[in-house]
């Protein structure tokens, strides 16, 4: 009779956790907090951190290839955007640019973020190791990389933080003795920038209206990904 009880009790006890459970999650307002509590955080450092990241790796290399980079590490910033993932839900990335430029880019963003044009992920180059060729190959998008350029001698925009490389997986790089980040890319259709479909259109434009130039207009090559100041 008493386990009964015991038994009674623990049941109603459950049952009034599981009902006023439901309830509360039901009656929550669905307000911004618990919108951007949705975000997905793809990158979120200090620039503090940052800047002993890339010094870090930058000291372990030649002294002179230092020197530049310390000229360019000075004029770059990092900037948050947001941004909807190939998974439909909003992100929040970063990007580490030239100074110049981090009022437009983030109005660039802004605008991708209305179109609901879906980026894989935006994340300094120092998640990938330094390595371009990961980064692409995560299908990440990045701008300052202190690179030289892929074909050709000399530094590469990306050098500068004046360059950004979009969705490397749809939209790669193609020059007649190279294709990156892969030889034989494969076809995904979403994300791509393209002038023949109708978002990848829109995307040339959104960068065409702040000045920035697209890789996809070069004869020589075609850098789909790339778009420059
Ligand atoms: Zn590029």
């Amino acid at each position: 009779m008493q386990f009964k009880n015991i038994l009674g009790f623990v049941l109603i006890l459950f049952l009034s956790i599981v009902i006023i459970g439901c309830d509360s999650e039901r009656t929550k307002p669905k307000d911004i907090k618990s919108i951007s509590q949705d975000t997905i955080i793809d990158s979120n450092f200090s620039w503090t951190e940052l800047q002993q990241k890339f010094e870090l790796h930058y000291r372990n290399v030649q002294d002179s290839v230092d020197a530049s980079f310390q000229n360019q590490w000075q004029n770059q910033t990092l900037i948050n955007v947001d941004y909807y993932s190939f998974d439909g839900k909003i992100h929040k990335g970063q990007l580490l640019c030239n100074r110049s430029v981090q009022e437009e880019l983030k109005a660039v963003f802004k605008d991708l973020y209305n179109l609901k044009f879906p980026i894989q992920s935006v994340m300094p180059i120092s998640e990938f190791d330094f390595d371009d060729q990961k980064s692409m190959r995560a299908n990440n998008t990045s701008c300052f990389d202190f690179r030289v350029k892929v074909m050709g001698n000399g530094w590469s925009k990306h050098a500068q933080g004046m360059a950004l490389d979009l969705n490397p997986m749809q939209n790669p790089y193609i020059h007649p003795q190279k294709t990156e980040p892969f030889p034989n890319q494969s076809e995904m259709t979403t994300g791509r920038i393209r002038k023949e479909e109708e978002m990848g259109k829109k995307v040339i434009d959104i960068f065409k209206k702040y000045g920035w130039k697209w890789g996809g207009n070069w004869r020589s090559s075609k850098d789909y990904m790339h778009f420059e100041k």
